[in-house]
């Protein structure tokens, strides 16, 4: 009997130390207060964007590290400075963050305009869209190097904007359902619903997790600038957020045990038969099925990955891009795309020969 318990007790050390490690790294949250310092961002009748959004972050953070000692929280600035786009999106990516959160207000010419309203990155055709990324987007402007530094990237140009519409955002689905939480809040809260958008902000862009850009609302609206300086104001934006975040967070926590206590052992046919090693001759094209590109490696076992093994990248300029399976001929590459087709309904057939890419035509034209 006591060796019965003994043994049940081990057992249980063991499957809780292990349920234990699989959560090693604390759920890791960046808040981004946009602006600062000689950049004021939107500027009101009164206020400047760049002091509202500080104040929003610090209650935020605040709120977080006083009930949630599990979440670790890192600020791009917590002071009234001028901090790079590319230092914000380095400092979420160096930490390996689950979510980036970038605070903003809106402003217009046209003061009757109000409302919040939450943006994931995408290229939207609407152009009110993508002139409110340009504004935020303008602010590389003003750091003295930004030609060398944003790969030519011009914030005011529309060509520039082209680059966005090559790149999958692997965290698209995860924006988007964080971005929604956020946004269902500040619309209970009688918020002008301005809902979840797309726009190419390159600070979405650049950072390789859940990232969402929140405007709280306009700046260039007296009454809602009012709003945004006012205690009251700023505490019921910042609980929407926070709200947010530990459902976001919970929901997320709930995902991986799931996923770490066993139903990640797919293992249909197509899975395994792709995992097969291909024996191809050298000189011979190889085709492999291309499902998303990123500005940051993911490991192998990333869950944007959807449980597929035999994952393979290729990088091209500064991005990453992914590839499942291996084939030697176009046909059998076909036929393994149509089965994940419900996985990764936009992947495509890329051809390789000696490791380096090469056009479906010229993979073709080899016997
Ligand atoms: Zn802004």
């Amino acid at each position: 009997m006591y060796f019965r318990l003994l043994f049940l007790a081990l057992f249980l050390a063991i499957t809780f130390n292990q349920s234990l490690s699989g959560a090693e790294k604390p759920f890791t949250v960046v808040v981004d207060p946009g602006h600062g310092g000689r950049d004021p961002g939107a500027v009101g009748a009164t206020a400047y964007e760049k002091n509202i959004v500080l104040a929003v972050a610090l209650k935020l953070g605040k709120l977080i590290e006083t009930n949630n000692k599990d979440i670790k929280l890192i600020y791009t600035r917590n002071t009234d400075v001028f901090v790079k786009l590319e230092e914000r999106s380095r400092i979420a990516n160096k930490a390996k963050a689950d979510l980036f959160i970038s605070i903003h207000t809106d402003g217009v010419n046209n003061k009757k305009v109000t409302g919040a309203s939450v943006f994931t990155l995408g290229q939207d055709k609407l152009k009110e869209n993508i002139e409110v990324a340009k504004r935020e987007n303008s602010v590389i402007l003003l750091e003295e190097d930004y030609e060398q530094r944003y790969e030519g990237f011009n914030p005011t140009s529309a060509e520039s904007y082209i680059m966005f519409e090559f790149l999958q955002d692997a965290h698209m689905d995860q924006s988007i359902a964080f971005a929604s939480l956020v946004q269902n809040g500040f619309v209970h809260k009688k918020r002008t619903d301005r809902g979840v958008r797309q726009a190419p902000y390159w600070v979405l862009w650049d950072t390789g997790m859940p990232s969402v850009l929140v405007e709280l609302g306009f700046i260039t609206n007296p009454d809602e600038e009012r709003y945004l300086k006012s205690e009251k104001g700023q505490n019921e934006l910042t609980h929407c957020i926070y709200d947010a975040v530990v459902k976001f967070k919970d929901d997320y926590q709930r995902k991986s045990m799931a996923k770490a206590s066993g139903d990640d052992t797919d293992s249909s046919p197509a899975l395994a038969r792709a995992n097969r090693e291909v024996e191809i001759a050298s000189g011979a094209p190889v085709y492999k099925i291309q499902l998303f590109a990123t500005r940051t490696l993911l490991d192998n076992n990333d869950k944007e990955f959807r449980g597929l093994k035999s994952i393979d990248y290729y990088q091209e300029k500064k991005i990453y891009k992914y590839t499942y399976g291996a084939f030697a001929t176009e046909k059998e590459a076909a036929t393994e795309r149509k089965k994940i087709s419900s996985l990764f309904p936009d992947a495509f057939l890329v051809a390789f020969k000696d490791n380096k890419r090469i056009s479906m035509e010229e993979a073709r034209s080899k016997p």
